[in-house]
């Protein structure tokens, strides 16, 4: 962070009648982010130095990473309500921040907000990390800077006129619209015009600009107006949200209200769900506005996870056999019939100068899949699957004969998601009627870093809701960010789309526990989404809590966590199926022979490997594992088969020294049933063709 400078140059100023007004600065609204299949709107609001951003979704970083979106320091952050898809990626970019050394955060949003607050202080715990919440409620005026807003705030369900004799368990849910207003920007100063009235230059000039009239020496008295052009009055925009058709009602009254006394607005940009935005009601309403006003809608954009997209589509010609996807991108040529503009991640709206107000699309930058192919066909391809259709040929052994058991990599880097690979998440398929490697069965999901529900959408595609509705269980190995961030937006999801089945077992540490439940305390969708057990508790040879359920659902006979050294609260845990196979997944750990003994004769160990060899130190003080850390373990334990995983970001493509250690790599979208993990080691010449040595991105720091 830079040092604050002693003489900041003054730009806003207030007039003698209490307006303000400020020098020409340009003053915009980017685009950061639209709905689509895995991603939620998100606005910067940047005037001068002063930067405003109105919700923070999951998966909020990664995109800003995709896009080469530089933030820096954000100033404040609205909040349009306290669903994931607006502060999903809050806690992961405040943790960032941290780093970089921001300490201080204005956090604005509806009542709730200071709970939601709180539930993050199990991993947000710094000291001098200062976060100032402000709940907002209707009239007031927020921020001290160039940026002002006002909140628009609705209820989002009928408030029941009679007292309801069961007290309700949680806060109603509210939900924010947001005016972002700049100051009046000042007619530009003549000096040739004050020279010629014998005006010093000095303060008198500055006492003129502010709009004061100024005495000079001989007597004579100097209006404003004399030598200042005309002032324009500033920019103007409403964030408009609405959660509910009740909601549109109330805030259509309201609205009302509020711009018969306010000043006339520019640009209504619509944040609203599409499924909400694109109701007759809600089209009807935006068509009540004048002309005069600019809209701009953010309901039908593409992913802004292009390279996600990418890898996913590249990696099913790669590998066919243990990947298909048809995930449906969301078609931009969607008939939109709200009037105006639909808008795309990283377009922008000029606020000031007023002469040059309005939407600029961004340069469509159209994917051509055939010449990346083509790249990847370059890099020795063929040479590579050759490899892939000679180990094919050889015995599967026995242990691994379990075809209905499969591994999905839905999230396969540490710390922080990058283009290429999201943070933590793997699904394993414990029991299937087929063995079709697209069909999702019935399965454990083990960790769910930030945005493990848009990577499962594009890995298991229109069968992804299928997956959910019969997910069994989570697993959570400790209380890092990187681990459980994603979890809010996919039990919720779990729940709407199975509101009649018994909820998934969680089974995390009890920090992980505790968020979730202050959490679902200011926010409704989360509640009853999740059977609760710790992973304390979890012990090998004592009895699982959740058993019962978890033989029916999923075949496991045992599911224990064996304590790992890497941070308070930390597990690793081992699976066994009625079927007759085993897994032990080791979380984030340094090497650990308990963990080893625990997993003996496993079917198979997936093991972090954050750093290559080399890096020892590294993983000693970071308390992670090198690759051949993991390689020792999965030796120790004599695992059928060893899989890697947790690459550290510092690699963006594929780690080097992957090549003939006889393990699987760990490739965000692989599907793997058991019975190919017999050959998938043969897999990473491969892979590295598909990636290529992608190090263009500086994994961490993009955003400041
Ligand atoms: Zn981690
Ligand atoms: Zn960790």
């Amino acid at each position: 962070m830079g040092k604050k400078s002693k003489k900041k140059r003054q730009i806003c100023h207030t007039q003698a009648d209490g307006s303000r007004t400020m020098d020409s600065r340009p003053a915009s609204m980017d685009v950061l982010s639209t709905w689509s299949s895995d991603s939620a709107p998100s606005l910067l609001f940047t005037a001068d130095t002063e930067r405003l951003v109105i919700n923070v979704p999951e998966g909020w970083q990664r995109l800003c990473v995709e896009q080469k979106i530089k933030i820096g320091k954000v100033d404040a952050v609205c909040l349009t309500h306290l669903g994931p898809s607006a502060v999903g990626g809050l806690p992961g970019y405040q943790l960032t921040a941290y780093d970089a050394g921001l300490r201080k955060t204005i956090l604005r949003g509806p009542e709730g907000l200071r709970g939601y607050a709180a539930s993050t202080r199990h991993f947000l715990n710094r000291e001098d990390l200062e976060i100032d919440v402000e709940e907002v409620s209707d009239e007031e005026e927020r921020g001290a800077g160039l940026l002002r807003v006002r909140a628009i705030v609705v209820e989002d369900e009928d408030v029941p006129s009679e007292p309801v004799a069961k007290k309700p368990k949680t806060v109603s849910s509210k939900s924010v619209s947001y005016v972002i207003k700049t100051p009046d920007v000042l007619g530009r100063f003549d000096v040739a015009k004050a020279k010629a009235l014998n005006v010093p230059p000095g303060p008198l000039y500055g006492a003129l600009k502010r709009g004061e009239a100024v005495t000079l020496d001989d007597g004579s008295v100097v209006q404003a107006s004399q030598v200042v052009g005309a002032t324009t009055s500033g920019a103007c925009v409403l964030a408009l949200f609405v959660a509910t058709p009740g909601a549109l009602q109330r805030l259509r009254s309201k609205l009302q209200a509020f711009l018969t006394g306010s000043a006339s607005l520019d640009c209504i940009v619509h944040v609203t769900p599409p499924q909400i935005a694109a109701s007759e009601a809600y089209v009807q309403f935006a068509r009540s506005f004048p002309s005069s006003i600019q809209q701009l809608w953010t309901q039908a954009g593409a992913s802004p996870f292009r390279t996600a997209a990418r890898d996913a589509k590249l990696l099913a010609r790669v590998a066919p056999d243990c990947y298909t996807s048809d995930v449906a991108e969301a078609t931009t040529e969607d008939a939109w019939r709200g009037p105006g503009v639909r808008v795309e991640t990283t377009g922008r709206f000029t606020l000031v100068p007023r002469s040059q107000a309005g939407y600029v699309a961004p340069e469509v930058v159209e994917d051509d899949l055939e010449a990346e192919w083509n790249e990847v066909k370059e890099r020795g391809l063929d040479a590579a699957l050759e490899g892939v259709e000679k180990a094919k040929t050889t015995e599967v052994p026995s242990q691994l004969q379990h075809a209905a058991a499969s591994l999905c990599f839905l999230g396969t880097g540490s710390a922080m998601p990058s283009k290429h690979r999201n943070v933590s998440g793997i699904y394993l398929r414990c029991a299937a009627e087929t063995t079709d490697v697209s069909d999702p069965g019935r399965g454990l999901l083990l960790d769910c870093g930030e945005g493990t529900l848009g990577q499962l959408r594009r890995a298991f595609g229109n069968r992804a809701d299928e997956c959910l509705r019969s997910l069994g269980a989570v697993w959570i190995s400790h209380p890092h960010a990187d681990h459980h961030l994603g979890l809010p937006s996919l039990l919720a999801e779990r729940k709407r789309l199975a509101p009649d089945e018994p909820p998934p077992v969680l089974m995390a540490p009890w920090p992980v526990l505790r968020w979730l439940g202050d959490y679902a305390a200011v926010y409704a969708p989360l509640m009853d989404t999740y059977v609760p057990v710790e992973c304390q508790w979890m012990k090998e040879g004592a009895p699982h809590p959740q058993q019962q359920r978890l033989t029916d659902d999923l075949h496991l006979s045992k599911c224990f966590c064996v304590p790992v050294p890497h941070c308070a609260q930390a597990y690793g845990v081992v699976v066994k199926s009625i079927d007759g196979w085993s897994l032990c997944y080791s979380g984030d750990c340094r090497p650990s022979s308990k963990l080893a003994a625990a997993a003996r004769d496993c079917t198979v160990l997936i093991h972090e490997a954050t750093f290559s060899d080399g890096l020892e130190d590294d993983a000693v003080k970071k308390r992670h594992s090198t690759i051949s850390e993991a390689l020792g373990v999965g030796r120790d334990a004599n695992a059928c088969r060893t899989v890697l995983t947790h690459f550290s970001q510092r690699y963006p493509a594929l780690p080097e020294g992957l090549g003939d250690t006889g393990a699987v790599v760990a490739s965000d979208f692989l599907r793997l049933s058991f019975p190919q993990l017999a050959w998938a080691p043969s897999l990473v010449p491969a892979l590295r063709c598909l990636y290529g040595d992608d190090d263009d991105e500086e994994a961490t720091g993009v955003l400041f």
